[in-house]
């Protein structure tokens, strides 16, 4: 019988990140997969990161993972979304190379000398002395280990659905997993159903590119790996069209053959990432929606559509596209579709993504009840980690929510469980101040290498960069400036006698840096990027306290009751969403209102304030 330390079941993105995990720390670790050439596929949208995903990426490659790296050698087009904000809102994004960005999660994984793959498929795990033992395949082989990474995705009995046609899939190409999930479910794990969809693919060729507005990249591209400085592929545009009157009046007359509101899926759907059928519904009042015209490659001219994903019938497809300016004649190269699959409640999970009930069973991706690349690879890296340590007798790792986006996504599922598919956000973290993605490095490239996820060839570069961030924060330091100085590079400060130095200065919200370097010629000889870190790392220094402080007030304040006839919704500040969700649980007090899934410190802080200034009113 074949023996590894690490198994690996699935090679979507998380089974690569947890297989290139385990086999960096060293373990000998196999790869299975029901097809080796879908491996690094992306099953729909050809893009990388965004708001909150992006953080996520940024947080992989600090651990040394894969999504970065191959983000970036696929990269045609790069975006830091919310630009205009502060860096802790920022989402770097990448529109990549389907191909290119296979080829480059393929080639990684064959560099590392501890992984094998194989192509087969697991119908069982095996179990010994309540522990896992190994796993079964559908030839009748069976492989030993001490741990398995379980990362079907979309497969476990998965159903896809176009219109009221529907058949067994993993996803449109790839049959599903069946055994494996009838297995699963003699385990007792808690099973619910979730559904995700994907729109038509359009042939660009076909596109009247003549009236659809451009968007480029930016001219300084945000790389997703902080070991690259620039793109690696050639460079191109997006395009912007719009949904209409007469789009929307076929979607809502068509409804009824839609297998999202036919009622042919039981399972929930993403409310982040609406269907074209759900925005007609639940956006009735908007007469036109946004739709990107997404390449999904340099030496490809299929387009993805977003904003159309869809599971009504191929025709209504075909008309309700056609009605969109430009695309009057387009072709459909794949029309969109629905899939309903088997997800794990996450609350049996330990923070380490360990099945409570089974020792030596870790779970990460969409069969944990998430949406998305990045959330799945983030989890994958998590599981690859902590599968490779229990195979070493050594201890789990956790990621606190204060340190890492990881960390809070890992809580969110394992204390409050989902209810639909999650996804990231900036505002699903409280510390989001301290652990944005420009410092992912510095909250993380340490822990990795301390547990030998991260190469000593990553980890040198790490510390030149901390070596010269503490140089010039001692440069900016010791260089202060009056008023006078200030006002002559055109920094105004009110003029109360005090001397303050460059770093503070820099903290200063509209301080650019070219102004610093204007007083302190020795700080333009400093690396631009290095420039800017020590810039942010400054701008956020002052929040720090204040978030500190905000912090101990709620917890303080946790256990104070909320009468039962407190108004949320119209409350200021609270999404309309949240505010219907937490009318219909009606919390009865802020530490009840904290687990309800959804849920932000942003709108407990709301709720305090208003529950403070009510407080004063009656006691007024
Ligand atoms: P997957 O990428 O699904 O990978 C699962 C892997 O497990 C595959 O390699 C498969 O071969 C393997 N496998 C399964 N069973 C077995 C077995 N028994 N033996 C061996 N190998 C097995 N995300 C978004 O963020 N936005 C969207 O709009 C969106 N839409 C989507 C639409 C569709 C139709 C699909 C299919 C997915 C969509 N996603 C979307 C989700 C995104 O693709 C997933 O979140 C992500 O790919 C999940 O990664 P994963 O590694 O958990 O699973």
């Amino acid at each position: 019988m074949k023996q590894f330390d690490v198994i690996i079941i699935g090679g979507g993105h998380a089974g690569t990140e947890a297989a290139a995990a385990a086999a960096r720390m060293g373990v000998r670790t196999a790869l299975i997969t029901l097809r080796k050439d879908t491996i690094g596929v992306m099953s729909c949208n050809p893009a990388i990161g965004g708001l909150g995903k992006g953080h996520l990426v940024r947080e992989i490659d600090a651990l040394d993972g894969l999504m970065g790296r191959a983000a970036d050698q696929a990269g045609i087009q790069f975006r830091l979304l919310n630009r205009s904000k502060g860096p802790a809102v920022q989402g770097p994004r990448v529109q990549a190379d389907r191909r290119l960005y296979r080829r480059s999660i393929q080639q990684m994984l064959s560099e590392e000398s501890c992984l094998e793959i194989i192509e087969a498929e697991v119908v069982g795990l095996t179990v010994a002395n309540g522990c896992i033992s190994g796993v079964k395949l559908s030839d009748g082989a069976e492989i030993s280990c001490a741990a398995v990474v379980l990362t079907a995705g979309t497969f476990l009995n998965g159903v896809i659905h176009v219109g009221h046609h529907n058949l067994p899939g993993g996803r449109l190409g790839d049959m599903p997993s069946v055994l494996l999930a009838d297995q699963m479910r003699d385990l007792g794990l808690v099973k619910g159903r979730l559904k995700t969809g994907t729109p038509p693919r359009l042939d660009g060729k076909t596109i009247d590119w003549s009236v659809i507005e451009l968007q480029h990249g930016d001219e300084e591209a945000y790389m997703m790996s902080f070991l690259n400085r620039k793109p690696f592929a050639r460079q191109v545009a997006c395009g912007i069209t719009h949904t209409n009157v007469e789009t929307h009046n076929i979607v809502r007359k068509n409804l009824q053959s839609s297998a999202m509101y036919g009622g042919a899926i039981e399972g929930v759907g993403p409310r982040y990432c609406p269907s074209i059928e759900d925005k007609v519904v639940r956006f009735a009042d908007k007469s036109s929606h946004q739709i990107f015209l997404e390449p999904e490659g340099l030496d490809d001219n299929t387009i993805y559509p977003n904003g159309l994903s869809t599971s009504l019938p191929a025709d209504v497809q075909e008309a309700y596209v056609r009605s969109i300016r430009g695309l009057e004649s387009v072709s459909i190269l794949q029309p969109g579709y629905a899939i309903e699959y088997d997800y794990f409640d996450p609350q049996s999970l330990t923070a380490g993504l360990e099945v409570k009930s089974l020792s030596g069973l870790f779970m990460a991706g969409q069969i944990n009840g998430t949406t998305g690349y990045e959330e799945a690879a983030a989890q994958g890296l998590a599981a690859g980690i902590n599968a490779a340590n229990k195979s070493l007798g050594r201890p789990g790792v956790f990621f606190s929510r204060t340190s890492s986006y990881l960390g809070v996504m890992i809580d969110d599922l394992i204390t409050r469980g989902v209810t639909e598919p999650y996804r990231m956000f900036t505002s699903r973290a409280e510390y989001r101040l301290s652990i944005r993605a420009d410092n992912a490095d510095q909250r993380l490239t340490e822990v990795g290498y301390a547990i030998s996820c991260v190469s000593t060839a990553r980890y040198q570069l790490f510390l030149e960069k901390i070596d010269k961030m503490q140089f010039v924060t001692k440069l900016l330091k010791s260089a202060t400036y009056s008023a006078q100085d200030l006002a002559s590079v055109g920094i105004k400060v009110s003029h109360d006698g005090k001397r303050k130095d460059a770093l503070s200065v820099l903290a200063f919200p509209d301080v650019r840096l070219d102004q610093i370097v204007a007083l302190l010629p020795a700080f333009g000889d400093v690396d631009k990027a290095i420039q800017k870190q020590v810039g942010n790392d400054s701008l956020y220094s002052q929040y720090l306290d204040r978030q500190q402080k905000e912090i101990l007030i709620l917890t303080k304040e946790e256990n104070k009751i909320i009468p039962a006839d407190f108004e949320y919704i119209g409350l200021p500040g609270l999404s309309a969403e949240l505010a219907i969700k937490l009318d219909r649980i009606k919390p009865t007090s802020l530490a009840h209102a904290a687990k309800i899934e959804g849920i932000t410190p942003a709108g407990l802080t709301i709720i305090l304030v208003h529950l403070q200034k009510r407080r004063r009113e009656v006691a007024a």
